[in-house]
């Protein structure tokens, strides 16, 4: 018998996070300003326990290198999906991330990042930062060296339910009020290229310009998202998120009943609203599991959204 492996989340306290990973999903944060809820992540940086059965209290980075068959036996030093939950109190520092060839090269042999958002809440009329309006490389070095940000940077209108891809070179960042759920490369590669002129124990953080410089992308362009078709099947509804070569990740919407296949290496899988079960365990908003390779049919009772993510 398959188990699932449900996670402990480890949380961030951050200079822009708030309380609402508290007051909204319920979760024991270390203090007002949590920023970050890694739900799910292997990274040295926030490895999460395994919460019960027969891995209970092992973390999930020993899984993956002492039970790699749970995971089809995948290449690769660290379980490759990170999944967060972010509040944004305040604005975020506006960054980039390299790609897996620049990190390889200049971060030790790291990977890249490339990370995806579910907005789950935001106030009205919120917006993110994602892209910029410099035509190439001198003129995006230029509005850079002379703080001209409000030329810079674009800013895209956002509302609940709304998702974004984030690629490699692509400047971004959150803004207060939001609340979102992200996938990503399993990576801690942050460029930062601007922050506000804040101060985090009264010095400002460090920035990175010239590597920043050197990986956005000139000019900018809006992604693509490649999905596939959507699905309504009585009790299910599956929407398609994002299919790429990093991860592919969609939100299920179960009713009362809904009965699914997990036929990839694994499959993540995180609560966002509601309360129900899965194969009989009880799960609610803020549940984080991973259905390891091979599970077969799971079924969803009660009333779920979940977002789920695989390679
Ligand atoms: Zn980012």
């Amino acid at each position: 018998m398959k188990e699932i492996l449900f996670l402990s989340p480890v949380f961030k306290e951050t200079i822009w996070g708030g309380d609402r990973l508290r007051t909204e999903w319920m979760y024991d944060i270390p203090s007002s300003h949590t920023g970050e809820c890694w739900a799910i992540s292997a990274h040295p940086n926030g490895d999460c326990l395994i919460k019960s059965g027969r891995f209970s209290g092992q973390s999930l980075s020993w899984l993956w290198e002492h039970h790699r068959e749970l995971f089809h036996n995948l290449p690769g030093p660290v379980f490759p999906l990170l999944v967060k939950i972010i509040d944004a109190k305040e604005d975020l520092s506006i960054q980039v991330h390299p790609d897996n060839s620049y990190a390889a090269v200049h971060e030790d042999g790291a990977l890249g990042k490339s990370e995806c958002w579910y907005i789950l809440n935001c106030k009205r009329d919120s917006s993110i930062v994602y892209g910029h309006n410099a035509r190439n490389k001198a003129e995006l070095r230029a509005l850079v060296e002379q703080n001209k940000w409000d030329s810079l940077i674009r800013s895209l209108p956002i509302k609940p339910g709304d998702f974004l891809q984030i690629s490699p070179g692509t400047i971004h960042a959150i803004k207060a009020g939001t609340l979102l759920l992200e996938v990503q490369q399993t990576s801690d590669i942050t460029y930062r290229l601007y922050d506000y002129g804040r101060l985090q124990d009264g010095v400002p953080r460090k920035l990175h310009i010239s590597k920043a410089l050197d990986v956005i992308r000139c000019p900018h362009k809006d992604e693509i998202i490649e999905t596939y078709g959507q699905a309504q099947m009585g009790d299910l509804q599956i929407i398609p998120l994002i299919a790429s070569p990093n991860y592919t990740v969609h939100r299920i919407r179960c009713r009362r009943k809904a009965t699914l296949n997990q036929r990839y290496s694994f499959l993540t899988g995180s609560v966002i609203k509601g309360s129900g079960a899965i194969d009989g365990i009880p799960i609610a908003q803020g549940s984080h599991f991973i259905l390891p390779y091979d599970y077969g049919e799971y079924t969803y009772t009660g009333s779920l959204t979940i977002i789920e993510a695989y390679l």
